[in-house]
């Protein structure tokens, strides 16, 4: 469970508590313009379902990891935590992308290790329509898939919003 903001009573004029949160995309989608992100942020849905519905999301950061291997992973969340991220998450792409990229539970455990800052994997539901390919291609079969994909595998309905 990521750490919690402070209390900003009049930030932005809401009140109440925040978390400020920055997005790492798969560079394949990098011309994605972060509708699904936004909107599962927004409703609390997918990986965002973790923080209560009196927190106060705030987007602070949305950049790619900058193309295999992968190499704004090294420096994109300094910025964001300069920019107040206190959470990073791994978008959904990373995880539904053909094929879902082989380095994301490292790029976890190093964001992890080098900045401190929790690291959620996922970001909006898992589209359906992703769901029944790699359910046909056998992708997550494993334990370590399947325990990456548990925070964004939505209910049916869920997925279909978001196809
Ligand atoms: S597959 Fe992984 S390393 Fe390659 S572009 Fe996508 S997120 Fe980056």
């Amino acid at each position: 469970m990521p750490c919690r903001s402070d209390t900003l009573p009049d930030r932005m004029g809401l009140g109440g508590k925040f978390m400020n949160i920055g997005i790492i995309i798969c560079d394949r989608y990098k011309s994605c313009a972060g509708g699904k992100c936004f909107r599962a942020a927004r409703n609390r849905e997918g990986a965002f379902g973790i923080y209560p519905e009196d927190e106060n999301l705030e987007i602070v950061g949305y950049t790619s990891c900058g193309g295999c291997p992968g190499g704004n992973i090294e420096y994109a969340p300094e910025e964001m935590i300069k920019n107040g991220a206190e959470v990073i998450h791994l978008a959904t792409g990373m995880v539904v992308g053909y094929p879902p990229c082989p380095r994301v539970s490292y790029f976890k455990k190093f964001i992890e290790e080098k900045y401190k800052i929790p690291t959620v994997v996922g970001t909006h539901p898992i589209p359906e329509k992703y769901r029944k390919t790699h359910v046909n291609l056998k992708t997550w079969n494993s334990k370590g898939w399947k325990d990456l994909i548990a925070p964004t595998m939505a209910g049916v309905d869920l997925r279909l919003a978001y196809d």
